[in-house]
């Protein structure tokens, strides 16, 4: 059997497609568009690739950006008053602080210091709560669960009385989506298990899924034949085992492998995500939509 790729890079695709129509009607009709600012504090090179990339996405859709670079020395206290300028900035829909932050400030006071009706990342304790209350409550899902959640759904996977199985309990990425995929609603109303460490029979829980999410950051910890024949699987790990020569660019490249064995899994499963090109295209663009769902619900339309 083999397994139907769920191709993120696609996936992406179609919703930034969705996402641009939105915003040039709602320009249309109210003159307003979506305001993103990004806020990167030094230089470390992954948080500028990371910025570099949700800045060009925005640009495309047509959102007012900002791009905010601080010196990595900045203060605290510095830090948080410009927080404070963009909370009150009529023009600002979403904040957006890149992480992690140099070890002199308090990452925990700095995203709580957001305005929660700006926090498009979703990770202000008041977006946890409404994430955990559901419903109309929801208002900005944490990006990678979010893509996780319209991944399986665009799949057309039925997740209503499924046998969903997390492995992994982070904040930004395990605990989220299990409580996401346990919500009454679309794309959710699951049976949830969450594993981790201190599981006794990791095996015999991945057995049990049908979705399984594999969010641990060890590459191939999920063996073949854990999988049940015909699960959706969602490989979340993004691991760099070595590095190879990229054939486009002549330039060294890090070699990615997810949590599954990938080329094993997809002989088993009904549907798999590859690594890279399944989960990671999509954080950036449910980012994009929970800015777009911050202007919408301003304006009274969401
Ligand atoms: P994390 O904070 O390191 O959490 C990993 C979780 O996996 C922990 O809860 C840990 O359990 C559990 N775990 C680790 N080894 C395990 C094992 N052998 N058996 C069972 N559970 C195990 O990682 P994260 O931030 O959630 O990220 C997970 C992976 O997803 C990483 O590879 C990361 O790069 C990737 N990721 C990708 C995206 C994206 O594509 N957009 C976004 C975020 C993360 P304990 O709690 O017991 O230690």
């Amino acid at each position: 059997m083999t397994a139907k790729l769920i191709n993120g890079t696609e996936i992406r695709e179609e919703i930034l497609k969705e996402i641009e129509a939105e915003v040039k009607e709602i320009k249309e009709k109210h003159g307003k568009v979506p305001g993103l600012v990004t806020i990167l504090v030094g230089e470390n090179p992954a948080s500028v690739s990371y910025v570099t990339l949700k800045i060009q996405t925005a640009h495309r859709l047509g959102f007012h950006e900002v791009q905010d670079s601080q010196p990595g020395d900045i203060s605290e206290e510095a830090l948080l008053a410009l927080i404070d300028k963009y909370n009150k900035d009529d023009a600002i829909n979403g904040i957006l602080v890149q992480l992690p932050l140099p070890k002199h400030i308090d990452e925990k006071k700095v995203i709580n210091a957001i305005d929660p009706d700006k926090d498009v990342d979703g990770f202000h304790p008041v977006n946890v709560g409404r994430l955990m209350i559901g419903g109309s409550e929801l208002k900005f899902p944490p990006c990678t669960p979010a893509g996780i959640q319209e991944l399986i759904v665009r799949t057309g996977v039925e997740t209503s009385g499924a046998e969903v199985v997390v492995v992994g309990r982070s904040n930004i990425v395990g605990k989220p989506i299990a409580n996401m995929m346990l919500q009454k609603g679309k794309g959710a109303n699951s049976t949830v298990t969450l594993v981790h460490t201190g599981t006794k029979d990791l095996e015999g829980h991945c057995k049990r899924a049908d979705i399984l999410i594999v969010a641990a950051g060890v590459p191939g910890l999920v063996k073949p034949e854990w999988i049940k024949p015909g699960a959706c699987v969602i490989d979340v790990g993004v691991n760099r085992v070595g590095e190879k020569i990229s054939e486009k660019t002549g330039k060294k490249v890090a070699i990615l492998r997810g949590d599954v064995d990938f080329d094993a899994a997809k002989e088993i499963a009904g549907s798999i995500t590859p690594v890279p090109g399944g989960v990671g295209p999509m954080t950036i663009t449910m980012l994009m939509k929970n800015t777009l769902k911050s202007l919408k619900v301003k304006l009274g339309i969401a």
